[in-house]
């Protein structure tokens, strides 16, 4: 049977993946809001490897961006024609990466892969290498097979997912959404759990809340003089855990399954010790369940706010910074959910199930244009970190997974 014989092959990768994993992430692909010169490298070499496996349409989307010396964005879009010419099996992986961070927390050259035994290491080799390397292989063992496509499969590799997306898939979804319909299978590998069990179809909606807390600066000798800002912050803080009580919806497809308030940030306020503070400013970071209306939790902060600012003779603001209202769940029946559990079934021998997230994956954008999409790959979640890793033998088992789809096989 042909999906045999393509499973037997990509069991034969390894020295492919190291090769692939070492070109990528030798590619610096940062983007100008990191500091970096954009994708073009990484896109010129990812094009030549997509041209070997000959598909049948091969385009690349240049978004402009002056900040680069190319003057565009690149987003390479490849298709191979299927016998039946729909639905098509999309694989959308972004080619840019988030900067090391701090170099001393590195025990290797994050931009050099290192391997140790089934570990690859290196900037971005799970941050998307892992999706662009399993959805590469599958059509290349097909290629090397022989194989007819069954059905058609596309391989997306797009540019600014780190840094917001406006020069990658909203580029390509506002210029070339004739590419994609509402039967397709779109699969975004850019999110999962250690044994591959979570596919997400579902996010909550995004609230970042900024409170400015104005009292009086003093000296800390005499602090009745003054009107501490610090306390009123930390009383503030205290007083919103109550917006879990108030907005206590439960939704068991997400994990957690409630909506979360966490209060995060902190504005350094006086430089010494000895002086009442009179201003300081914090943040909150909230997951909301798509059944709340972000504009309530914002009345209720102000509530709670207003009245500590009447208790303590202080005054205190509450403006939102980011709002991003969840699109749409993907059914958690839809045909690319099923598809994909079907395959992990198969190939992995686990039952996975769809599940929703915190938010912010890239996947949104598909829902937003009622494209249903699924998060899934096989991922210990090192993205962002140091000494960022992936296991080549994941990378092998999500390939398969993938070639089920492919071929319809599963
Ligand atoms: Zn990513």
């Amino acid at each position: 049977m042909a999906v045999e014989k393509i499973l037997e092959l990509i069991d034969g990768y390894r020295d492919d993946i190291i090769q692939l994993q070492k070109e990528l992430t030798k590619r610096v692909a940062l983007g100008p809001d990191n500091g970096g010169s954009g994708e073009h490298d990484k896109a010129k070499y990812l094009k030549e490897k997509l041209e070997g496996l000959e598909p049948d349409e091969l385009e690349e989307i240049r978004a402009p961006d002056e900040r680069v010396a190319q003057g565009y964005r690149p987003n390479l879009v490849a298709k191979w024609q299927g016998k039946r010419p729909h639905p098509t099996v999309w694989v959308l992986s972004h080619m840019d990466v988030v900067p090391p961070g701090d170099l001393s927390l590195w025990n290797t050259d994050p931009y050099v892969v290192s391997v140790e035994g089934d570990k690859i290491i290196g900037r971005g080799v799970e941050d998307n290498h892992h999706g662009i390397v399993s959805s590469y292989l599958p059509v290349k063992a097909m290629r090397e097979s022989g194989s007819d496509f069954e059905q058609s499969v596309g391989l997306i590799f797009v540019a600014d997912e780190e840094t917001g997306s406006k020069f990658g898939l909203d580029y390509v979804l506002r210029n070339r959404g004739d590419l994609f319909h509402s039967e397709d299978l779109i699969i975004v590998p850019d999110g999962g759990n250690e044994d591959g069990t979570m596919i997400e179809v579902a996010e909550k909606t995004m609230l970042w809340i900024r409170f400015t807390v104005t009292g009086k600066q003093c000296h800390a000798s005499t602090p009745a003089k003054g009107r501490n800002s610090l306390y009123g912050a930390a009383r503030l803080i205290v007083d919103l855990e109550k917006l879990k009580e108030e907005f206590a919806l439960q939704d068991e497809l997400f994990a957690p399954p409630d909506s979360t308030f966490a209060p995060t940030k902190i504005e350094a306020n006086v430089p010494n010790i000895n002086t009442i503070p009179g201003k300081d400013v914090f943040y909150m970071d909230c997951r909301i369940l798509p059944g709340y209306d972000p504009d309530g939790i914002i009345e209720s902060a102000k509530k709670r706010a207003g009245a500590l600012a009447k208790e303590l003779d202080l005054s205190i603001e509450v403006e939102p910074v980011y709002k991003q209202v969840a699109a749409n769940p993907t059914s958690p029946d839809a045909p690319v959910v099923k598809a994909l559990a079907r395959a992990i079934r198969r190939v992995k021998g686990v039952d996975a199930k769809a599940m929703g997230i915190g938010g912010g994956t890239v996947a949104a954008f598909f829902r937003e244009a009622d494209l249903p999409a699924a998060v899934w790959i096989t991922q210990a979640d090192t993205a962002h970190q140091p000494n960022e890793f992936c296991f080549i033998s994941n990378i092998a088992a999500d390939a398969k997974v993938f070639a089920c789809v492919y071929l319809g096989e599963y």
